[in-house]
């Protein structure tokens, strides 16, 4: 199975319009391998900006976070009809600092995941361990903690529509990438676990890995065969660095 090859990038609460203008102009640039789609997702206080200056076909725009409810008394929040009037196609869901620091629940998550299908967007659902959990050897059991909510919200044939991406928490921001034997252990582990409930989505479904993700060391983690990208942080904040990563990716 051919899929294509996404790397994205999560700026967090980071970056200003002087990184919105200097990466979207270098991004705008960049050669990309034919197979391979691109996702930055800044603050939503820059999409508008972002979306003007983007002008690449296989560049896209993508959410960190949305609320699950249509409209409402949810001061501060945004909804999936607000990042519709937005040329925005992504939206990174259950990203481990929202599980963690704003304790959102795999069952928050689920419902989240339901909002943006139904909105048309595209979920990047994020899972992962922490450094705990892998050395009590509950990856694997937290990793189906994670989906299973998620798949009894949507159904299986539904992710047909989701991106996924595994983020080991002690891997995030960290510089401790997990190693591509590590990774690529994990991703087959998820897909089988979707293969479980339906071969041919497991399929299909992108797997990205997240933490610690840089220049050095994408080649080897994207080469993985259930490995399908990367969501990206810290060097996806370095206009150098990322678009060097954009164009040396290949596609599967
Ligand atoms: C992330 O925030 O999703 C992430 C993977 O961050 P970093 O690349 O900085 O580890």
């Amino acid at each position: 199975m051919n899929r294509r090859t996404i790397v994205a990038a999560n700026w967090k609460m980071n970056g200003n319009l002087n990184l919105v203008e200097e990466m979207s102009e270098r991004l705008n640039q960049v050669q990309l391998d034919d197979n391979v789609d691109v996702i930055v997702c800044p603050s939503f206080l820059y999409l508008a900006a972002m979306a003007a200056k983007l002008a690449h076909q296989n560049i896209y725009l993508g959410a960190q976070n949305v609320n699950a409810q249509p409209s409402g008394a949810f001061t501060g929040e945004v909804s999936t009809s607000m990042l519709q009037d937005f040329p925005v196609k992504y939206v990174i869901l259950g990203h481990s600092e929202r599980r963690s620091v704003f304790q959102e629940s795999s069952e928050s998550v689920a419902q989240k995941v339901r909002s943006v299908l139904n909105a048309g967007l595209t979920p990047i659902l994020c899972i992962g361990e922490s450094a705990q959990q892998r050395t009590a050897e509950q990856t694997e059991s937290v990793l189906a903690e994670q989906l299973q909510p998620v798949i009894d919200e949507i159904g299986i044939e539904k992710f047909n529509e989701v991106v996924i991406a595994y983020e080991p928490v002690w891997a995030i921001g960290t510089g401790k990438t997990a190693s591509p034997e590590m990774a690529q252990a994990t991703h087959q582990f998820i897909r089988q676990f979707l293969a479980s409930n339906n071969t041919d989505i497991a399929d299909k479904v992108p797997l990205l890995y997240g933490g610690s993700v840089n220049a050095q060391n994408c080649e080897a983690l994207f080469a993985q065969p259930d490995i399908d990208g990367g969501l990206l942080g810290g060097a996806s904040l370095k206009v150098d660095e990322f678009s060097q990563i954009c164009s040396t990716v290949k596609g599967s």
